[in-house]
């Protein structure tokens, strides 16, 4: 089983309380072991009596750690103080159920050392009562050149039983490297990823158990976290099932450029736990080159124990995905080959791959969804798309193969013209031909349209204009909407966008983005589970995310 351990730093006697306080709510909340760090205490008076007590009064078996500065601590004094703090911890009665310290640091000065960590015996048969020493080494900078040679020491020293390996991740694919350290160990081995963006090395973390990792480290609420990208006990047993993981437990995400802040992982997750599914899904950031999408989503499609199975692919990404399953010779749905764009990859049990675009089905379901009306009812509409990028790529593609006349409005004409031309005079579902033609400047004014579909990104949260609806700067009178006209829009976050307010106030029927971010995610668990999603749930779950 792996551990949750959760570091906590005490600086001085006027810590402890809170300290034991925080790990009663540590434990409380899941963690099995408590990370003592005591990186302020070497040198001090007291610093002895300091740490017994927070052994002694422990709520779970701990870790105690006097971290130097050279590896991401605070111990700034010289080594003897350091050593002899240790020491201490070594010989009183209440013994932790490890100490840390640094391979290079034994290494370079080992009589001091050795001295200090003079009560662990190098025997397999010590006593419960005996501490444990974890070798460990860490580097903020990227991936340690000499890690192999680093692990043979650890391996080969007898005084070690645990060894702790973690570094900052250039790439996802760092994580790999640290599975692998995992499944081929001689001893009991923690292996973490760090980094920028904080989810860069969030797969080793959660994925410890699936590899037989000796712990994970959380922290107990996110403004304690000791290392760049450690999750929250919550978010590790919450969001991300950790208690759940074992060594079958199938491997999904969301591969973008950020992918921070994405609702998917919560939505899918949750899926699979109403369902039982054994998967756990992740966010995975790749940089926006299609050179790094090629070789992350190749290295975890290859990993031969990952079992990844698939992902949710969003900016700036969806073309690449494509680009990336031609070239494997993969599969690829009639949607995703029309709009050159696709959002879902499923990897088969044999590493098969196969690239669906679940964001165009997603528009046309909500659409009749909030109209309460079938498919070929979209034949008769008249509808306007706002934006020129991909979602309007895929409204377009959805609406227009339905039989709708579409009419396309963007700030930059000439992108709303090429799009239209993309399409325009293709055979439609129907039988009919596809009617897409770039409007004028004052056309959306006309009274003319029965749904209006903004697939620009102006009204959302961080992005180039929140607080404004694209009707200001497409339309030369306001006056476009009223209760005939159905308003369409897909920014979710957040729910309530100035263009929704707008529709409201002019009575016009509004369908949420949220309705297409359900139904596209829906309809990518569908594929990967080969089960009915559950619509309730996520839209429960997207709604307590949203504000
Ligand atoms: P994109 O490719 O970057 O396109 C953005 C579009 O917005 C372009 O047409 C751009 O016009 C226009 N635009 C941006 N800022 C503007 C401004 N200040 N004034 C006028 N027009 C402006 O983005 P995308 O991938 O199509 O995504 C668009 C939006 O869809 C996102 O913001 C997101 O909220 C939403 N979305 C929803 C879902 C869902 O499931 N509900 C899924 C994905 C995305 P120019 O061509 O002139 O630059």
């Amino acid at each position: 089983m792996t551990l949750i351990a959760v570091p906590i730093s005490v600086s001085g006697a006027g810590d402890v309380a809170d300290a034991l306080h925080r790990a009663q709510n540590a434990a409380t909340l899941g963690a099995r072991l408590i990370e003592w760090r005591i990186d302020a205490l070497a040198g001090r008076e007291d610093g002895h009596a300091i740490a017994a007590r927070l052994v002694r009064e422990s709520p779970t078996p701990c870790i105690v750690t006097c971290r130097a500065e050279s590896e991401g601590g605070t111990a700034a004094t010289n080594e003897v103080d350091r050593q002899h703090l240790i020491q201490a911890v070594l010989s009183s009665a209440d013994q932790p159920c490890y100490v840390d310290v640094e391979l290079a640091a034994f290494q370079q000065d080992q009589r001091g050392w050795r001295e200090a960590l003079a009560a662990i015996q190098p025997h397999e048969d010590d006593g419960p009562q005996m501490a444990s020493l974890i070798f460990s080494a860490h580097d903020f900078r990227g991936r340690p050149r000499d890690l192999i040679q680093t692990i043979e020491t650890m391996t080969n020293e007898p005084l070690c039983k645990v060894m702790k390996l973690a570094w900052r991740a250039r790439s996802v694919r760092d994580n790999l490297e640290a599975f692998d350290l995992l499944t081929e160990r001689r001893k009991p081995t923690i292996a973490v990823c760090m980094g920028e963006p904080p989810e860069i090395g969030l797969m080793s973390r959660v994925l410890a158990p699936k590899f037989g990792g000796l712990l994970t480290f959380a922290t107990d609420s996110p403004e304690n976290e000791t290392a760049p990208g450690q999750p929250t006990i919550e978010e590790l047993r919450g969001l991300y099932r950790f208690d759940s993981i074992g060594k079958q437990t199938k491997v999904y995400g969301v591969i973008g450029w950020p992918v921070g802040h994405s609702a998917s992982p919560a939505l899918h997750n949750a899926g699979f736990e109403t369902l039982g599914h054994d998967g756990v899904y992740l966010p995975l950031p790749v940089p926006t080159e299609y050179e790094h999408f090629k070789a992350t989503v190749g290295s975890l499609i290859d990993h031969p124990r990952l079992d990844f199975r698939g992902a949710s692919v969003t900016l700036p990404h969806k073309e690449h995905l494509v680009q990336f399953v031609r070239e494997r010779g993969g599969r690829m749905d009639a949607l995703s080959e029309t709009i050159g764009a696709a959002n879902t990859l499923i990897v088969g049990s044999a590493g098969g791959l196969e690239c669906r675009n679940t964001d165009a089905p997603a528009i046309v379901r909500a659409l009749c969804d909030g109209l309460a009306c079938d498919e070929s009812a979209l034949a008769a509409k008249r509808v306007a798309v706002l934006g020129a990028g991909g979602v309007a790529r895929a409204a377009v593609a959805a609406v227009s193969q339905a039989g709708a006349k579409v009419v396309m409005f963007n700030r930059t004409r000439e992108k709303a013209e090429g799009l239209a031309a993309d399409f325009h005079g293709s055979k439609n579902a129907t039988g009919g031909l596809v009617h897409v033609v770039a409007g004028k400047d004052d056309a959306l004014d006309c009274g003319c349209f029965d749904i209006i579909i903004n697939c620009t990104s102006m009204g959302m949260t961080g992005g180039p204009a929140p607080d404004d609806s694209p009707l200001a700067v497409l339309a030369s009178d306001t006056k476009v909407l009223d209760e005939t006209v159905t308003v369409f829009e897909t920014v979710y976050t957040p729910r309530e966008t100035p263009l929704v307010k707008e529709a409201r106030e002019a009575g016009a029927t509004v369908i949420h983005g949220d309705a297409m971010f359900i139904r596209q995610a829906a309809m990518q668990f569908e594929a990967w589970t080969k089960h009915e999603a559950p619509i309730d749930l996520f839209e429960r779950v997207l709604a307590a995310g949203l504000t």
